[in-house]
């Protein structure tokens, strides 16, 4: 067990992959997805669940389209559609938006707080550490996540890519959180899953950054990114906080 740090004097959480089970879920839908419409693709979802996984690493894998696909993600779920059929043979992008759309309504009720993350934002309100949420996709996309959890009454400010018009590792996100939270850099953390989002580019500015390993991958060899904590779950930060 780590020694206790002190308290933080404010904390930004990354929303994907931290506090709610983004991935996990995702794959939970794509398959039932699949599912549902294996009759009409004329392919059980075993053969289309793998099509979609390997459709879905190619279009996310590629930087450009990660960017311009955060921003549309019902752009980028045709797209990725789209590819998997086209891997069977099926060049029908009518068939890829039907899908995308049975995939979209789905989406965000299958999500779930990783066990003990909202617990997490609790213990921290109710310790007076004020909080801000940052996020990076689309407008639309993840003002309906946080709708959905309530979680606007947790945070001094909700801040999305899509409203901004900039996102994470931009440093303007990390000055305005904490801003919102009326503190400096040094003192607060950051949380999250991405090594440059929200560990690299807020340690850059002073703050702490916290890396939320939920995987339980480890740190890649190839990174030069040193967290100052790593965590695998949000929760793993109360005990640590005394
Ligand atoms: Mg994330």
């Amino acid at each position: 067990m780590p020694d206790p740090v002190p308290l933080p004097t404010a904390i930004l959480f990354d929303l994907d992959d931290t506090l709610l089970d983004t991935t996990l879920s995702a794959t939970r839908v794509w398959d039932q997805t699949a599912a549902a419409f294996a009759h009409e693709i004329g392919h059980p979802p075993s053969v289309f669940q793998p099509v979609l996984k390997a459709s879905r690493a190619w279009f996310w894998g590629d930087a450009k389209r990660n960017q311009a696909g955060r921003l549309d993600v019902q752009a980028s779920r045709i797209a990725v559609t789209h590819h998997g059929l086209l891997q069977l043979g099926i060049d029908d992008r009518g068939l890829a938006a039907r899908f995308a759309d049975h995939y979209s309504a789905h989406r965000v009720s299958t999500m779930a707080f990783f066990a003990g993350a909202e617990q997490t934002l609790k213990f921290f309100v109710d310790a007076g550490v004020p909080l801000a949420l940052i996020t990076n996709g689309d407008a639309r996309g993840q003002r309906e996540k946080v709708e959905h959890f309530d979680l606007a009454r947790y945070f001094q400010a909700v801040l999305i890519e899509g409203e901004l018009g900039f996102g994470k590792p931009d440093p303007r996100v990390y000055a305005q959180a904490l801003s919102a939270c009326g503190v400096p850099a040094v003192g607060a953390w950051c949380v999250g899953d991405s090594l440059s989002w929200e560990v690299a580019a807020p340690q850059a500015l002073g703050l702490r950054g916290v890396w939320n390993d939920w995987a339980g991958v480890g740190l890649p060899e190839d990174t030069d990114v040193r967290p100052d904590q790593t965590v695998r779950c949000v929760a793993d930060l109360v005990p640590l906080s005394k």
